[in-house]
């Protein structure tokens, strides 16, 4: 038997697929051949690389590149181009113009060509299983190119897996699309290769945990219609276990995965034990639907009883050779800087306290798993060595903060000469983001969101308005670039607060701006789609754009749908009052890079700092003594009483009285060098490395 996986557009053509590139692996393992198809290159040379980037990056939230293939698969099933142009992208994005309709209709006449050479250009006969890997903008060109292959190879199995098939929406997949034999419906490192060992077998009696499948579909159905607990017991003889396997059987002592049924705390913590106790252990996926969710959808959480891998060193290597040769042999390759993708963790060990408001990641998939600093070291020589890339992204939802300590070092010293990007959270102490710049980090995406530390309360984020504009401040500082979104609309914020947000925003022009600036949205699996009511949302519905994709009823849309539209319950307008802060964030924006605020010493002791914003009320600023010592040592927010404590541990000739201090912090302030904010002083002028005082930090 023979494996083909699938990546279809409009997935990134700068990496393989981790997915993919780690399922390979594991079917090499278990002696299966398995090939890599990077069918997204094929749309890209077509098109060329600037219009697939266009669809790509601008149009994921409004699935543009979903509706593209829509066409083909549904023609007029689906509303008219013009209705989609006015009623989705025209509303989501009012600069878009004629030019821009002309290329996306340029794009959409491509696609049948470029399905058709799909089609054409594999001998699909020659594998026995093809599995699409769907992220966002990959399940219709995954379901186009499915059903061309099931009508010239019937007897092929055909598998659907990633992010868009999590819980209902994979199971509301299958249902809907009979091209389609099985789905994962969480992750899928054990269950695909136990699947495709099934098939190979010729024998699929008892699906692996997390597959949708024809046989259990009825059964996943009907637990969602009877009130929604779905449960599972081991080979003891539940009939429950005639449709999904266990833990017990999923493992199967060629690799001994540290497993666990996904859906609660407990039976993530019974994967510490052994698989036979595991296996006697009653397992639950609690499901939930919101009060919103309209009769006949099914549950929003989990009918997810997946297979999370809790020991992720258990992993295998992930094989990107498919990808690197395809590389190789496209004429786009010389546009195309490619990159290593890695993960040294799963889930969120934030979220897994206290899951941000908004973050769509579901509860088994928060559940936080990271490799040891050993093994992710080795992963990245391994790849480094195979592929001769030394720029690197990581998939992880958010850095293990351990590693601060461990596997940062580490990369520092290993010679390896990696350059990588990572997701973090912005509680982050200068010392720290400077190791992980000396480590390698040279790109983060960073979790501000806002600078209202009341709103970031609200949504349970975890960090400070002034602790997002210090770690702007110093990744800028230090040359790493900086991606972060700014959000308005959380329900139930203080709507006076952004006069106030709207004024703080000129004086951060000479920090990174932000990539985007939109209302807050409810996505599935988050706390606002769970509990809506609690946030005082309501009215959610599925996003609009998803009726230009499906034509299907009200009832389905919700179960595919991963964005939501919504309304307040208080029926507040938050462009009302966001208005101010939008354009000063559009501002912001358009000066990105060209002013500063910025300080170096001169040979002489004296802190220089340089201000050419907008908002500058002198261009220099020559601080001297006690006046440099307090501005270094304000890089990091400090309270007034520090501050005051600080001033006393100077040389005496340096000490400032009370008087004398807010006087000068008063200064800075009203020069606008300075900002007030959470009862702490922060200095905003970006220093020259090595410059900030990091005695106390
Ligand atoms: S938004 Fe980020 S920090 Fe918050 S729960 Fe989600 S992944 Fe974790």
């Amino acid at each position: 038997m023979r494996v083909m996986l699938v990546s279809m557009p409009f997935a990134n053509l700068r990496w393989g697929s981790l997915a993919l590139g780690l399922l390979k692996s594991a079917l090499q393992e278990r002696g299966i051949g398995c090939d890599v198809a990077y069918l997204n290159f094929d749309l890209a040379e077509r098109i060329g690389l600037e219009l697939y980037h266009w669809i790509a990056d601008s149009f994921a939230f409004v699935l543009g590149g979903e509706r593209l293939f829509a066409r083909e698969l549904f023609g007029p099933q689906l509303p008219d181009d013009d209705r989609y142009w006015q009623e989705v992208l025209a509303v989501a994005d009012p600069r878009l113009g004629h030019q821009e309709r002309e290329d996306y209709l340029r794009v959409a006449g491509e696609v049948r060509p470029f399905l058709d050479d799909c089609a054409r250009a594999i001998d699909w006969s020659h594998y026995a299983v093809v599995g699409f890997t769907a992220s966002f903008q990959q399940t219709l060109a995954s379901l186009c190119l499915a059903d061309r292959i099931k009508r010239v190879c019937p007897a092929t199995k055909v598998l659907l897996g990633g992010a868009a098939c999590q819980g209902p929406m994979g199971v509301a997949l299958l249902r809907q699309f009979p091209q389609l034999d099985y789905v994962f419906l969480g992750e899928a490192d054990v269950a695909m290769p136990m699947l495709v060992a099934q098939l190979a077998q010729g024998r699929v009696g008892r699906l692996p945990p997390g597959v949708a499948g024809r046989e259990n579909i009825a059964f996943l159905e009907n637990a969602a219609s009877s009130g929604g607990t779905i449960i599972k017991q081991d080979s003891t003889g539940r009939e429950d276990t005639a449709i999904f396997g266990s833990v017990a059987t999923a493992t199967d002592g060629r690799r001994c995965f540290d497993a666990a049924i996904s859906g609660s705390e407990a039976s993530a913590a019974s994967a510490q034990s052994t698989p036979s106790a595991a296996g006697r252990k009653q397992e639950t996926a609690q499901i939930q639907q919101p009060e919103a969710a309209p009769e006949g959808s099914l549950p929003a959480g989990a009918i997810d009883n997946s297979v999370l891998v809790t020991d992720l060193d258990a992993l295998p290597y992930p094989n990107f050779d498919d990808y690197f040769a395809r590389l190789q042999r496209s004429p786009l390759r010389g546009q195309i800087e490619p990159m290593l993708f890695f993960e040294t963790s799963r889930g969120c060990w934030w979220g897994q306290k206290h899951q941000c408001a908004f973050c769509g990641l579901n509860g088994p998939q928060l559940h936080f798993r990271s490799k040891s600093p050993g093994r992710a070291l080795a992963e990245l020589e391994h790849l480094v060595r195979r592929y001769g890339v030394r720029k690197a992204n990581s998939a992880d939802n958010v850095l293990d903060i351990r590693y601060l300590d461990t596997l940062m070092p580490r990369l520092a010293d290993s010679g390896l000469a990696l350059e990588f990007v990572y997701e973090l959270k912005t509680n982050l102490s200068r010392r720290q983001v400077e190791q992980l710049v000396r480590a390698g980090l040279r790109a983060a995406q960073l979790g501000v969101e806002t600078f209202s530390t009341s709103i970031l309360r609200q949504i349970g984020k975890g960090a400070t308005a002034a602790q997002n504009i210090q770690a702007l401040k110093w990744f800028t500082a230090l040359g790493v670039e900086v991606k972060w979104n700014l959000l308005y609309g959380f329900p139930g914020e203080d709507p006076h607060q952004y006069a106030d947000l709207a004024r703080l925003l000129p004086l951060l022009y000479h920090l990174a701006p932000p990539v985007a600036v939109g209302r807050v949205r409810v996505d599935r699996f988050s706390p606002y789609f769970r509990d809506p009511l609690r946030f005082g949302i309501t009215n959610v519905r599925p996003h609009r754009a998803f009726g230009f994709v499906y034509p299907f009823a009200e009832s389905v849309l919700w179960d595919l749908a991963y964005y939501f539209e919504y309304d307040y319950h208080d029926r507040r307008d938050p462009l009302r009052y966001a208005g101010p802060l939008i354009a000063a964030a559009e501002t912001w924006q358009q000066l990105a890079g060209t002013v500063a605020l910025h300080g170096f010493d001169r040979p002489d002791g004296v802190l220089l700092v340089t201000d050419t914003r907008p908002v500058a009320q002198q261009f220099q600023w020559r601080l001297a003594g006690a006046e440099r010592a307090v501005y270094l040592f304000c890089d990091t927010a400090r309270s007034w009483q520090s501050i005051c404590r600080f001033v006393t541990e100077l040389p005496p000739s340096d000490r400032l009285g009370q008087q004398q201090l807010e006087q000068l912090l008063d200064r800075w302030i009203a020069g606008g060098i300075m900002l007030h904010i959470d009862d702490r002083y922060l200095s905003l002028a970006t220093l020259a490395p090595g410059l900030q005082d990091d005695r106390r930090t």
